[in-house]
């Protein structure tokens, strides 16, 4: 029988009462089972704010202590406490790597450290299973999650991964369930690597691909994924259904609830994926290689703190060899677009800045900006928020010209696209603080409902 991944948010096993909603979950289901789980909600976060410069040593004891007692509030509701020993070790490393890592900066010490979260939280959910009689084993995902050995960012070895499955977890499988760490592996050298920010949904897909599920399952705080977010506005409506196209431009261009990579091996394998809340699971999304027919735009979603740089070649430059040359230098710096447009003499890229800080990585290093500077003109605007108006067809809705007025009317525009893609249409905008939500509430109202 396939087997069935599912996937447990840092909300989803934020406290005793989370976990005990989510094992109840996990227990409605039949086996062969494997559990991912993220870290608590907001360990991530702190385990971060651990390694910042400008941290002092008041507040990373304060934080480690917050992420004990997150923890020790979960052991001290079980019936017996055995793994406690466990977890202080685990605690204790964390101080440890902390200490190492405010010594040389290293980025394999990070990725060390900020796996922790996960490795705790595996720990406890696997006992709150067995307590509720549920037959359960704690499997390390390092051993089968390979990985580059870029830190902050390691990329999947797909081909190994599934050999290691096949070997190392799939065995594990036949009569018990299996539950594991979301966004971290390691590299060819064992070292710890992370998969990227809040990553632990990718994980449960590249699980499910390498094991040749049918479907996999993402447990969050929402009940599926919505047209907008619903915590910025509450009248958004729930999606029952999302064709690969129009998920894979949603969490692109900004809905949370998946990350963005989640749909990759999905979309490979041809692999639905599910999106529902722990809380209330009768209900949810589901993402696959369904179509709707009518041309509509059935979400909005948004980034902030978004990147716009605009290139201006040399006349004297052929087209070619500049697109040549500037793909070349973005894969050397490992630079990851959203949107990319080249018209005329000029090139524009939008970059996620969001992530600047994560990993303590610069996005535009200096040495790269010097580099594309030899190619051209550059003009760097910061902190613009990119909007993304997405359903299907949209280049053919036959409410396009409303679509358009509504999108553009008290907007200033810095860059839009339109037409490039059949699920989307983007628009790049120094929007005003406040002003987004303004903007959703009536962009929603005046094109979804
Ligand atoms: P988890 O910790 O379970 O991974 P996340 O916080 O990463 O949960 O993702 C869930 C959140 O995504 C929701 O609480 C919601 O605020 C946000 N979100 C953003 N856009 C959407 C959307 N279009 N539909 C549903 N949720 C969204
Ligand atoms: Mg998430």
């Amino acid at each position: 029988m396939a087997v069935s991944v599912m996937k447990f948010g840092g909300s989803s096993v934020a406290d005793i009462k989370a976990m005990r909603r989510s094992a109840n979950i996990v227990k409605n289901t039949p086996l062969p089972v494997l559990v991912i789980v993220s870290a608590l909600a907001s360990v991530t976060r702190k385990l971060i704010s651990l390694t910042y410069e400008d941290t002092t040593a008041t507040e990373q004891q304060r934080a480690i202590e917050e992420i004990r007692s997150q923890h020790y509030a979960i052991v001290a509701s079980l019936k017996n406490d055995q793994v406690k020993k466990p977890l202080d070790s685990l605690l204790f490393g964390l101080q440890t790597l902390m200490q190492d890592y405010a010594k040389d900066r290293e980025a394999s010490i990070l990725d060390e450290l900020l796996a922790q979260g996960e490795l705790m939280s595996s720990l406890l959910f696997t006992e709150v299973l067995r307590e509720e009689g549920i037959k359960t084993e704690l499997f390390d995902v390092r051993k089968v999650m390979r990985t580059t050995e870029c830190f902050g960012k390691g990329e999947p070895i797909l081909n190994e991964i599934k050999s290691l499955c096949a070997a190392e977890l799939k065995p594990l499988l036949v009569n018990q369930v299996v539950v594991t760490q979301g966004f971290i592996g390691s590299d060819a050298e064992g070292r710890t690597t992370v998969l990227g920010k809040e990553s632990s949904d990718y994980t449960a897909a590249l699980l499910a691909e390498a094991l040749g599920s049918e479907h996999f399952k993402i447990w969050t705080d929402v009940p599926g994924v919505f047209s907008t977010d619903p915590k910025l506005y509450p009248q958004a409506l729930p999606i029952a259904e999302l064709s690969f196209g129009e998920a894979l431009e949603l969490t692109t261009f900004g809905a949370k609830v998946l990350h963005s990579r989640t749909l990759e091996p999905a979309i490979r394998q041809n692999m639905r994926c599910f999106v529902g809340s722990s809380v209330n699971p009768e209900s949810g999304t589901w993402i696959g290689m369904t179509t709707h027919s009518a041309a509509k735009v059935h979400a909005i979603t948004f980034k902030k703190e978004q990147m716009l740089i605009r290139l201006e070649r040399s006349y004297k430059t052929s087209n070619l060899h500049f697109l040549e040359s500037f793909v070349e230098i973005l894969n050397r710096y490992q630079i990851d677009f959203d949107l990319l447009t080249n018209h005329g003499l000029s090139t524009t890229l939008v970059l996620d800045d969001s992530l600047a800080n994560w990993h303590h990585k610069s996005l535009l290093s200096e040495a790269l900006i010097q580099e594309l500077k030899l190619l051209g003109k550059i003009e760097i605007t910061k902190g613009v928020t990119l909007l993304a108006l997405v359903g299907q067809h949209i280049p053919q809705c036959p409410s396009i010209k409303k679509i358009l007025s509504a999108t553009l009317e008290d907007m200033d525009i810095s860059a839009f696209y339109y037409g490039t893609s059949p699920y989307s249409l983007c628009v790049v905008t120094p929007m005003a603080p406040g002003q987004l939500e303004a903007s959703i509430a009536r962009l929603h109202q005046q094109l979804i409902g």
